[in-house]
């Protein structure tokens, strides 16, 4: 395989656009501004320029005939080791991305990245390093035993057709750690009233996303296959999901491990919602009469570029004051929580959280609404013994609420 042939040479498994994207950096430092990590920790190698500048650093020394036939003598071990750990620091958030003057798509850029020190055996590093087996063995990325994925909080009046068209995936987040945020999936879907279908536990297993985030790849193709081939005896065209990330690695990179287009559409599910309150399926009657801020998830903002659906949903709630972020949808603030970094680098996710929190608490919203598991657990444990206080719910735990 190609990616093997290259494992030695660093570049081996980036696309041609992505070698142009790190050429083109000129090391203006406009993307500075927008990185979390480094507004909490003040790290400047977990920086993009800084990043890009060593990566180009090392494929620089490992290119050409030299290197092929002496091999990376010139890459020095302890840059290579503080370059890994800055790259799986980064929580993949994409916002210097936005920001970044000659448009480098970093949100896909750094698992690549990422993906080429796993190549190296030199990434990913500590719990991160655990995903894998957790998912060999038990499905998913937290060890957690799949008896335990639907069964404590599954609501029992809501009914699980054995096919049909629309699917739901919960996603292994959703399913352990922020229960509340499934719960509510599954409660409106079932207030709307069309047949819905699951996969059973043991089956729904994990996406792949933590995998392919960390650039450990060697499980995808049987992840995907096996998710694919479940939902299609199952007769479903539309699969549905709340876990932005789930929605990423399913729309964007399940067709790349299955071999070709997917047998079914994926929406997330506040799309899928947002049709069915304007088709007048459901319907929010009791009112919140509050003020709440919607938070806009990195991997839904600026991954798949639903920003509106959730605040459509959100604005239908009678009494409901809508407030903003200064940085908000596509601009939006990491919570802390994205890319795995957190399984490492848990400090930083919760001050990185507290960012949000602080916003929210000065703007004077009675919620932080949410819309990812992710950002549920971390900004919830971020908000555990904090002075500042806001009652935290995702958007269809809100919903679900009111119908
Ligand atoms: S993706 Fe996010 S955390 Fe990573 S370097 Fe860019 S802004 Fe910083
Ligand atoms: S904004 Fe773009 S070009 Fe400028 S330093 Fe950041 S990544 Fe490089």
């Amino acid at each position: 395989m190609a990616e093997n042939r290259n494992k030695k040479m660093f570049g081996g498994c980036l696309s041609a656009l992505q070698h142009m994207e790190l050429d083109a950096c000129t090391q203006c430092g406009e993307c500075l501004k927008n990185c979390p990590v480094q507004e909490v920790t003040g790290n400047r190698q977990v920086s993009p320029p800084a990043k890009i500048r060593a990566f180009r650093d090392f494929i620089k020394k490992t290119r050409g005939l030299k290197s092929f036939v002496l091999g990376a003598r010139d890459v020095d071990r302890g840059l290579l080791e503080d370059f890994t750990r800055a790259v799986f620091e980064c929580t993949t958030c994409g916002a210097c991305g936005k920001a970044c003057s000659v448009g480098i798509y970093t949100q896909r850029l750094w698992p690549m990245l990422r993906r080429e020190m796993v190549l190296r055996g030199i990434g990913p590093i500590e719990a991160q390093r655990d995903m894998p087996e957790d998912v060999r063995r038990t499905g998913n990325p937290y060890g957690k035993p799949a008896a335990e994925r639907f069964a404590p909080w599954f609501p029992a009046e809501v009914k699980v057709a054995e096919k049909a068209e629309i699917g739901y995936y919960t996603g292994c987040t959703g399913a352990y750690d922020a229960i509340p945020m499934v719960k509510g999936d599954v409660t409106v879907l079932g207030k709307i009233g069309r047949p819905f279908t699951m996969l059973p536990p043991e089956e729904e297993v994990c996406c792949g996303f933590p995998l392919f985030v960390t650039g450990q790849f060697e499980l995808l193709e049987g992840l995907v296959k096996r998710l694919v081939e479940g939902y299609t005896q199952r007769g479903v065209k539309t699969l549905v999901c709340s876990c932005p990330c789930c929605v990423n690695m399913i729309a964007r990179d399940w067709p790349h491990f299955y071999g070709r287009k997917l047998p079914f559409g994926i929406r997330h599910i506040s799309q899928y919602v947002l049709a069915a309150l304007e088709e007048g399926r459901i319907s929010p009657t009791a009112p919140v009469a509050e003020s709440i801020i919607y938070h806009d998830p990195c991997y839904l903002s600026r991954g798949v570029g639903i920003t509106e659906e959730p605040r459509a949903i959100l604005k239908r709630i009678p009494g409901v004051q809508l407030l903003e972020f200064t940085r908000n949808r596509a601009n939006s603030r990491c919570c802390g929580a994205g890319g795995a970094a957190r399984k490492v680098f848990h400090e930083n996710a919760v001050a990185i959280g507290r960012l949000t929190i602080d916003e929210a608490y000065e703007k004077k919203a009675g919620r932080l609404v949410l819309g990812c598991p992710a950002c549920y657990g971390k900004v919830n444990e971020a908000m555990s013994g904090y002075e500042k206080q806001v009652k935290i719910v995702d958007v269809m735990e809100l919903l679900s609420g009111v119908l």
